[in-house]
């Protein structure tokens, strides 16, 4: 093959399920030879569409797509201010779709090119919400049945907003200012949810795992008491207990129980997450791929993790495309401290619009075994289902407290 470029970067913006997903193509001189990568930040993805294009593309074009590291390294210092969940999505979008072009160019899935199978398929958690703990164990039997053994469980505080349940999840619209209905306070959220996990013990019995996203909605020292709480019964994780700005919290929590801590999926940069791996402050790592830069730095915080006793638990919901989903799977299969993968059921429509988008059997995911990422989309279809139209582009829904005060989302 003669001398192997980057011709084009292109965004394609597509929301086949009303979440607005953001994928990068990568197009280089060797006819039909291209990549994808997920760039997906759906709070702000236009921002993210403008630093691609602006910033990235004239940056790339002409690069041997095959210098994965050096693209990273020289785009990451081309804004001099780096990080930024801004700049990494983009920066993800080229640099996933690099590791698709390099899988396609050895004929093999990313997973062999990352070491080969650890294992054969992606233990996946699952989410279960309901009005009441009633609810939300039938759905987790629902769950069950359809062979997932891990399961995250959210339940509504009734007359209060409350994070995974009906009520607030991406409803995409402003709440009202001031007290009432669907405001969010603590204090009944953190005595319900031990109340939960009681019940679903009890109903479920003690073979089936059991998560919780605390969402960084408490004080961190009612994170604290409701970690002590649930300990009796045994989660699997405790994710997100206190924000990003408290992860100093760990240290105190960490003294105070051995409920198995996530958490980063808000950590963009290295300043975030290796203290917390280094200190030995949470037990498995969260971080949504792209907002950390894409593949590249993501297969060195997972060896990171893995001299520390920290599994991997990538962030996987609607808001990570199915080109995304593929490079959390191929790090799955391919590293010793996978711990759990988060699941996202994704539709048919989804599916038709990114075809080899992995498959769900048996509680996990499963790889395909096309070379690269093995997820191609069909441009054509993608353009029939164009972001919904909100006055926020699709703003994560403000929060607020009874006395009308914003808070933590
Ligand atoms: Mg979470």
């Amino acid at each position: 093959m003669k001398h192997l470029t980057i011709r084009d970067v292109r965004v394609i913006l597509t929301a086949p399920e009303g979440i607005r997903l953001v994928v990068v193509k990568v197009e280089t001189s060797e006819p039909g030879l291209y990549g994808l990568g997920c760039a997906t930040f759906t709070q702000r993805p236009l921002a993210v569409a403008t630093a691609v294009e602006t910033y990235i593309k004239p940056f790339v074009v002409g690069r041997d797509p095959q210098d994965i590291e050096d693209i990273w390294q020289a785009c990451y210092l081309s804004s001099y201010w780096r990080n930024g969940p801004v700049l990494h999505n983009a920066l993800s979008g080229v640099d996933m779709a690099l590791w698709d072009i390099k899988g396609k160019l050895a004929g093999m899935p990313l997973y062999q090119l990352f070491g080969g199978r650890a294992r054969n398929a992606a233990a996946l958690y699952a989410h279960a919400t309901g009005r009441d703990a009633v609810e939300v164990t039938e759905q987790a039997k629902a769950l069950i049945e359809q062979g997932f053994r891990h399961i995250r469980c959210q339940v509504a505080t009734p007359g209060y907003a409350t994070y995974g349940t009906y009520s607030s999840t991406h409803t995409n619209r402003p709440q009202p200012l001031g007290v009432g209905q669907g405001a969010w306070e603590p204090g009944p959220y953190s005595r319900i949810v031990p109340r939960l996990f009681e019940h679903l013990r009890a109903m479920l019995g003690e073979e089936i795992e059991l998560l919780h996203d605390i969402h960084e909605r408490v004080p961190p020292i009612d994170a604290v008491r409701l970690a002590c709480d649930l300990e009796p019964y045994r989660l699997f994780f405790l994710e997100d207990p206190f924000a990003p700005e408290d992860a100093d919290w760990f240290r105190v929590l960490r003294t105070r129980s051995s409920i198995p801590l996530a958490m980063g999926e808000l950590f963009v940069s290295q300043q975030e997450y290796v203290p917390l791996v280094r200190e030995r402050l949470i037990d498995f790592m969260r971080v949504h791929l792209s907002a950390i830069g894409g593949l590249t730095p993501a297969r060195k915080l997972a060896a990171l993790c893995e001299f520390f006793g920290v599994r991997t638990a990538w962030h996987g919901p609607g808001d990570v495309s199915p080109v995304g989903h593929a490079a959390n799977l191929h790090l799955d299969i391919a590293v010793p401290n996978f711990g759990i993968q988060e699941c996202y059921q994704f539709s048919e429509i989804s599916r038709a619009v990114f075809p080899g988008t992995p498959e769900i059997r048996d509680g996990a995911l499963w790889p395909n075994d096309s070379p690269g990422l093995g997820v191609d989309i069909d441009e054509a279809l993608a353009a029939r289902f164009p972001y919904p139209d909100d006055p926020l582009n699709g703003s994560w829904p403000e929060l607020r407290r009874l006395d009308g005060a914003v808070t933590r989302p």
